[in-house]
């Protein structure tokens, strides 16, 4: 339901959410969601109205716009929503033409990409943009480590560098809540779960746990 609540509505919308069973509930979403003018706020369809689409909604758009071709994919509803959203967000700025709504959605995710700073940071490529704490799967916010500290002679060589997530980095590693040894990036033998006077919570070799 999130995709169509919007603050005008969402009274009106949850005051239903409450009142028909969640299929019900889905069918009108997919209903307002189809009718609705661009991204305009829509009130839900009276209780128990019939959601078959007139022909008049389904044949508003121009002649030209119908496809010769088309693409599928499935997604969650959410997903779908947030997609046809964006299309129709893109739409307003086009006379309303989805297909040049979708157009320019990609033109403009196309820009954003390849706008981005193109690093070629050695040790991120390396480590394929990812923290490298074997549980972790953070890619943002990536920071390059020492594995012995520059502050304890640490060379700036590439074995001794390693890609970590910046909570790991700040608050593990730097933290003394992880431990990092050895030569990156494959034999390093990390340590999570640090703590004084007792053997580590976990302990792995790269990507393997060690059983000893
Ligand atoms: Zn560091
Ligand atoms: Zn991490």
């Amino acid at each position: 339901m999130l995709p169509i609540v919007a603050e005008p509505t969402a009274a009106a919308w949850v005051e239903r959410a409450g009142a028909v069973p969640v299929r019900r509930l889905a069918d009108e979403v997919e209903w307002a969601l189809t009718v609705r003018d661009g991204v305009a706020p829509i009130a839900p369809p009276p209780p128990g109205a019939s959601l078959t689409l007139e022909d008049r909604q389904l044949c508003t758009r121009p002649e030209w716009e119908f496809p010769d071709a088309e693409v599928t994919f499935s997604a969650p509803v959410a997903v779908v929503a947030l997609f046809r959203t964006a299309i129709l967000a893109f739409a307003a700025h086009a006379h309303g033409s989805l297909i040049e709504g979708l157009e320019s959605l990609l033109v403009h995710v196309k820009s954003e990409w390849e706008s981005q700073p193109r690093h070629r940071d050695p040790v991120f490529a390396r480590d394929r943009w990812r923290c490298a704490v074997p549980i972790c799967t953070a890619r943002r916010e990536l920071h390059d480590h020492h594995v012995v500290f520059r502050s304890r002679g640490g060379g700036n060589d590439r074995e001794n560098r390693i890609t970590l997530c910046a909570w790991h980095h700040l608050r593990g590693v730097h933290a003394g809540r992880v431990r990092a040894e050895g030569e990156a990036p494959d034999k390093i033998i990390w340590d999570v779960g640090v703590r004084p006077g007792r053997r580590a919570l976990l302990r792995l070799v790269g990507e393997r746990y060690a059983t000893s």
